[in-house]
């Protein structure tokens, strides 16, 4: 199926403006499909011809201007629209499928309850399995939705719901959307609403989570009140889209979708069993992201993908910065420990691609790009310009670029234009070199004679805005220049001071330490008083362990001797990292392995004792505990309720983290997995048991696993993305062996029974990530040297094969 490309998007646009949707679903008609009719008012070139984007399971008829179109030329979801008039009226009836892959209208049965949840995702071109449409941004119209559904069904949409009768809904939205926004929320959903500032509020989610979401509302709906008081204070521009819904829906692919007045979440932020204050912090962060999308991408679109940081490095900065100003929480340590690395990894692959302007010249290549460098390099680069601009000029800039484009689309050069209007100087340079190329500085410290000199390296001359620190051995700040642009700077330092070129985690860039200094990194890690200071020397770590500069087992020790006292945001990243990349793929398997897993354990086992019974941080280091601990019976014992460590309560959610590890350890078998599944019936627990029997190390679970993401068509994609983290366990790699070959022969023809995000996703979890060796490479190379991959497959090899080949790399140099 070809993707809409960039030129035929522009084609389109200067033929055609639309002017209303209308849309009327029938959603009574069974379960696997419903009834569509579309009608789209717009005018366009007279005589002129283009198309319509319509994916039906069986297209009935379509009429334009009151004249019958040949519902058989339809082909590649496109039909053909010839003989245009200046005012056009086109209706287009269809039966179309339900999903299961969390695109078009996703339709979900709950088996604690076995009633049936709908929703509607139409990023980023899915849009067309649910209603016909010009599918593309810059084709904004008002969209009117007409529902017949069950009658003890809610509905929510773009706009304020209206119940015409029982089972009856229209749905209104007050402004033009972009197609890629259309949703529709629809079942028996539980509510709680509430107001503020004069906006309707209501989060939703499905009836069995009723409990947890009574409980969860009322902070959801606090931190959504401080953010739109924030967010209505930094744009001076009200809230636009009359009511704000936030649904949380099941098997959602990403962490949650912006559409106008309805935002939808993954439904694993109404939390059923207990959580750690990151994971508070991670629902927060994304509650403020999505709704700076309000503006960010919906009362302003970017006209076509290759503008995707428009939207989304906006929308990561303006989270992370509301968050920090109206919560307790420490976001930009988050933002460091876990969003960086994301962008980090994929700036240094050979898939990196700048910031702004990343050429998507298709809508299947754009949706590759929705990566760490559209997120995180892009919300780093836009603190860096605002330590440049300074934040009067930054969001003067703003609020004159969305009075000027509102309800409309813009692109790069009219955010530039709008900020150079309040003030900023020289800033297309600027943007050139931190917007318009890619990849990563390398900031490195050189000492002499009681200074220390900072230099850069790197291909654009790129202005660092930084503070310059050094430390003392017992960790007191000697030294701190903040706001310093590089580059080279010198600063008093003794030669056996730690300096940090970067304390403050402030730019975008890779710390370079040598050997001697990550010798003495595990004593002096851990007294660093500031964990922004940290985080920076964390992801340096990391960075060396790629660059295959530091030896794994060097590593492993600075993590061994510096997690357990961390915040809990590092703490879970770095044991999970250590235990999943360092172990189980850079350290080979065999006794050293073996050795460094039980390490990994004893440090959880320390930080469980250091936390306070019933506490978030013993909870972290619980999860962490279980995750490498082969004390099987210990494990079992939680299970039984007889032995957990005081305070923890041992719930739904961490008793699937401990079957997992008993499933993987061979502990228990597939009866075990089916009784905690009796216990947990629900859709989660389908999800994680699905996951555990993948972990089974034994021939027949594997090939069950693999039998089902190769060839299943109708398996939910939640179930598919278990089986895959599930499979290529770090301890099974005899058992995965003869998989490695299966996968380059069978993963291309999922695309064949597959579409949108879950082909790329799946693409990744199923590659032998642990089959570290020449023979994974050579056989990436080849299967990439074919012209006819899908390009959410090829994409996922591409970066898999490049994590590997770090790997191999580090291995062949310090084995
Ligand atoms: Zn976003």
């Amino acid at each position: 199926m070809p993707s809409l490309t960039h030129d035929e998007a522009q084609r389109r646009a200067n033929l055609i403006q639309v002017t209303a949707y209308d849309v009327s679903l029938d959603l009574t008609k069974g379960d696997e499909t419903f009834g569509s009719t579309t009608t789209i008012r717009f005018t366009a070139t007279p005589d002129a011809a283009t198309f319509v984007d319509v994916a039906p399971r069986e297209l009935h008829a379509a009429r334009l201007n009151g004249r019958d179109l040949d519902v058989t030329t339809l082909a590649d979801r496109r039909l053909p629209l010839t003989a245009l008039a200046a005012d056009n009226e086109l209706v287009v009836e269809a039966t179309m499928a339900y999903s299961h892959d969390g695109e078009g209208l996703h339709r979900q049965i709950d088996p604690a309850d076995g009633r049936a949840y709908l929703y509607a995702m139409s990023f980023l071109d899915a849009g067309p399995r649910w209603f016909a449409g010009f599918d593309q941004p810059d084709l904004k119209a008002p969209f009117r939705l007409s529902v017949t559904c069950p009658p003890d069904w809610t509905v929510l949409g773009n706009g304020p719901a209206q119940q015409l009768r029982p089972g009856h809904w229209r749905v209104e939205s007050q402004h033009p959307i972009s197609t890629y926004f259309a949703t529709i929320v629809a079942g028996p959903y539980h509510s709680v609403v509430g107001e503020h500032d004069g906006i309707r509020l209501g989060v939703h989610a499905r009836a069995s989570l009723a409990r947890a979401l009574d409980a969860e509302a009322p902070e959801i709906l606090d931190v959504t009140a401080k953010f739109l008081d924030e967010f209505h204070r930094l744009f001076g521009i009200p809230y636009p889209w009359g009511e704000y819904h936030q649904a949380f829906v099941p098997d959602f692919n990403a962490g949650a979708m912006e559409n106008p007045g309805c935002v939808t979440f993954r439904e694993s932020f109404v939390f059923r069993s207990r959580v750690t204050a990151t994971e508070r912090a991670r629902r927060a962060i994304t509650i403020a992201h999505e709704m700076a999308h309000q503006w960010f991408g919906n009362l302003v679109t970017m006209r076509w993908w290759d503008d995707l940081w428009l939207n989304e490095s906006f929308a990561e900065y303006l989270g992370y910065r509301v968050c920090d100003a109206t919560t307790d929480h420490r976001p930009w340590v988050e933002f460091g420990a876990k969003r960086k690395a994301w962008g980090y990894t994929a700036d240094r692959r050979p898939s990196t691609h700048p910031v702004a302007g990343n050429g998507a010249a298709d809508t299947g290549k754009a949706l590759s790009d929705f990566d760490g460098i559209s997120y995180a390099k892009g919300a780093a680069v836009l603190r860096q310009l605002a330590l440049r601009l300074g934040d009067d000029t930054l969001l003067a800039g703003l609020r004159e670029y969305f009075h000027t484009h509102a309800y409309g689309n813009a692109t790069f050069a009219d955010l530039i234009a709008a900020w150079t209007s309040a003030g900023a100087q020289d800033l297309d340079k600027w943007a050139t070199v931190w917007l318009r190329t890619s990849g990563l500085d390398t900031l490195r410290v050189s000492a002499d004679d009681g200074t220390a000199t900072v230099h850069r390296t790197g291909e654009a001359d790129r202005p660092h805005a930084v503070s310059i620190a050094a430390f003392d051995e017992p960790g007191r700040e000697l030294v701190r220049r903040p706001g310093v642009l590089l580059d080279p700077v010198t600063v008093p330092a003794a030669d056996s001071a730690l300096v940090l070129p970067d304390a403050g985690d402030d730019t975008w860039a890779k710390l370079a330490f040598d050997l001697h200094a990550w010798q003495q990194m595990a004593d002096r890690l851990p007294r660093l008083p500031d964990p922004l200071a940290r985080v920076a020397v964390w992801n340096a770590l990391r960075l060396a362990v790629a660059d295959a500069e530091l030896p794994p087992e060097l590593a492993l020790d600075i993590v061994e001797a510096g997690v357990v006292s961390e915040v809990d945001v590092l703490f879970t990243t770095l044991t999970g990292w250590a235990l999943d990349t360092l172990v189980g793929v850079y350290l080979p398997s065999g006794a050293a392995r073996a050795e460094a897993t039980r390490r990994l354990a004893g440090v959880a086992e320390r930080a469980m004792s250091a936390a306070a019974p019933g506490s978030g941080e013993q909870l972290a280091a619980a999860r962490a505990y279980v995750a490498a601990s082969d004390a099987a019976d210990g494990l079992r014992d939680w299970l039984a309720g007889t032995s957990a460590p005081e305070g923890l309560v041992v719930d739904d959610e961490l008793r699937w983290i401990v079957v997992g590890r008993l499933a993987a350890l061979g502990a228990i078998d597939e009866s075990a997995i089916e009784a905690e599944l009796t216990r947990d019936h629900s859709a989660q627990g389908e999800v994680h048991a699905a996951g555990c029997r993948a972990m089974l190390p034994s021939a027949e679970a594997k090939a069950a696993a693999w039998q089902t993401m190769m060839t299943d068509p109708n398996v939910s994609n939640y179930e598919l993305y278990a089986l895959g983290a599930g499979f290529w366990h770090r301890d099974q790699t005899d058992l995965t062996a003869p998989y490695v070959e299966r996968y380059f022969a069978e993963i291309p023809a999922t695309a064949g029974f597959r579409q949108g995000w879950v082909v790329g996703e799946v693409a990744e979890l199923a590659y032998p990530r642990t089959a570290v060796s020449r023979d994974t490479l050579d056989r990436s190379a080849a299967v990439l040297a074919g012209d006819d991959l899908d390009s959410g497959v090829r994409r996922s090899i591409v970066d898999a094969a490049d994590d590997l080949r770090r790997a191999l790399a580090s291995r062949e140099k310090f084995a």
